[in-house]
C-alpha cells in the first residue's frame, strides 16, 4: 500500500518561500495515501498560474493544461478511464475567470473529479493583478484607483448550479485540508474544494493573519447540518463566503458516470434506465 513518500517526486518546487501552494501539494499527497490510492491510480490536472505547477510536483500522472482548462481536461481523462482517480487543480484566476464557465457545468455534470482551487485573491504569476477573487475597492498595479468590480463567491456560484459536494478549507490548516480532500476524493460525483491559498509575494491585504481573523470553522458550529442545501447556503451568506469545513454534500445524486448507460450496465437494473430488454442486451 502507497504511503505519503510514494507520491512525492524529485522536482523541487518553485514558488516563493510561505506561498500557500506548498500545504495544498502536502495535503494532497497525505490525502491520496490515506484513502488508499497508489500513484499509478491517480491523475493531477492543473491549469496555468503559480497553481499550475501543482500537477509537476506529485508522483502521479500530470497534466499541465492551459489557461482555465484543466476541468475539460480532467474530464476528459475520467471519461476515458473511470478507474483513475482524478484531481483538477488551479487558481481563481484560471477557474473563476476564464474558467468559470467550464467549472458551472462540471458541477451540474456531476463527475466525478476532485476540483481543488488554489484560491489567493490576485494573479501571482503576472505579478499581482487583480482576480476575480479580489475584494471591491482592491488596489493592484492593474487597478490602481481599487477594483470596480465585487468578488465572486465561488461557494454560491457552485450551489446554486446544484453541487453535490462543496468545501473550503486553508493552507495553514493542513490537517483540515487533508481530510477535506480526502472527502472530496471518496464522494461520489464533482466536489468543489476551495482553498485559502496565501500569495505572499503580491498580496498584502489576504495575508495568513487576515484569514485567521476572519475565517469561520465549521468545527465551531456544533448543530451544523452538511447535508441541509438551504443552511448551507444560508451559512455561506452569513458569513461572507468565510467558511472552512465540509459545507454541503449529497451522496443522493448519481454521478455523471453512473448516468450512462454503458458505463453503468453492471451496476444498474434495466428499469432504472427506463428501457427496453433487448435495447439493455444490446449495450
Ligand atoms: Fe505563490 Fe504568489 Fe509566489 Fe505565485 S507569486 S508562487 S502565488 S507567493
Amino acid at each position: 500500500m502507497a504511503t505519503l513518500k510514494d507520491f512525492r517526486n524529485n522536482v523541487k518546487p518553485n514558488w516563493c518561500p510561505g506561498c500557500g501552494d506548498f500545504s495544498v501539494q502536502a495535503a494532497i499527497q497525505r490525502a491520496a495515501a490515506n484513502v488508499g490510492l497508489e500513484p499509478e491510480g491517480l491523475a493531477v490536472v492543473s491549469g496555468i498560474g503559480c497553481s499550475g505547477r501543482i500537477s509537476g510536483y506529485i508522483n502521479a500522472y500530470g497534466f499541465h493544461g492551459i489557461h482555465g482548462r484543466s476541468l475539460p481536461i480532467a474530464q476528459g481523462v475520467k471519461m476515458a478511464n473511470r478507474d483513475l482517480t482524478v484531481i483538477a487543480s488551479g487558481g481563481d484566476g484560471d477557474g473563476f475567470a476564464i474558467g468559470m464557465g467550464h467549472t458551472v457545468h462540471a458541477i451540474r455534470r456531476n463527475i466525478d473529479v476532485t476540483y481543488i482551487v488554489m484560491d489567493n485573491q490576485i494573479y501571482g504569476l503576472t505579478k499581482g493583478q487583480a482576480s476575480p477573487r479580489s475584494a471591491e475597492g482592491f488596489k493592484t498595479k492593474s487597478t490602481p484607483l481599487g477594483t470596480i468590480e465585487s468578488a465572486i463567491s465561488p461557494l454560491e456560484v457552485a450551489m446554486a448550479a446544484g453541487a453535490t459536494f462543496v468545501a473550503q478549507s486553508f493552507s495553514s490548516n493542513l490537517k483540515q485540508l487533508t481530510a477535506v480532500i480526502e472527502a472530496g476524493l471518496n464522494h461520489k460525483g464533482f466536489s468543489l474544494i476551495n482553498v485559502f491559498s496565501p500569495c505572499v509575494t503580491f498580496n498584502k491585504v489576504n495575508t495568513y493573519d487576515w484569514f485567521k481573523e476572519n475565517i469561520v470553522d465549521l468545527d465551531e458550529i456544533p448543530d451544523y447540518d452538511y447535508t441541509n442545501r438551504v443552511m448551507a447556503m444560508t451559512k455561506i451568506m452569513e458569513t461572507n463566503s468565510m467558511l472552512t469545513g465540509i459545507i454541503y454534500q449529497n451522496k443522493e445524486k448519481r454521478s455523471y458516470e453512473d448516468s450512462i448507460p454503458t458505463f453503468a450496465k453492471e451496476g444498474l437494473a434495466k428499469q432504472d434506465l427506463h428501457i427496453s430488454e433487448a435495447d439493455f442486451n444490446k449495450m
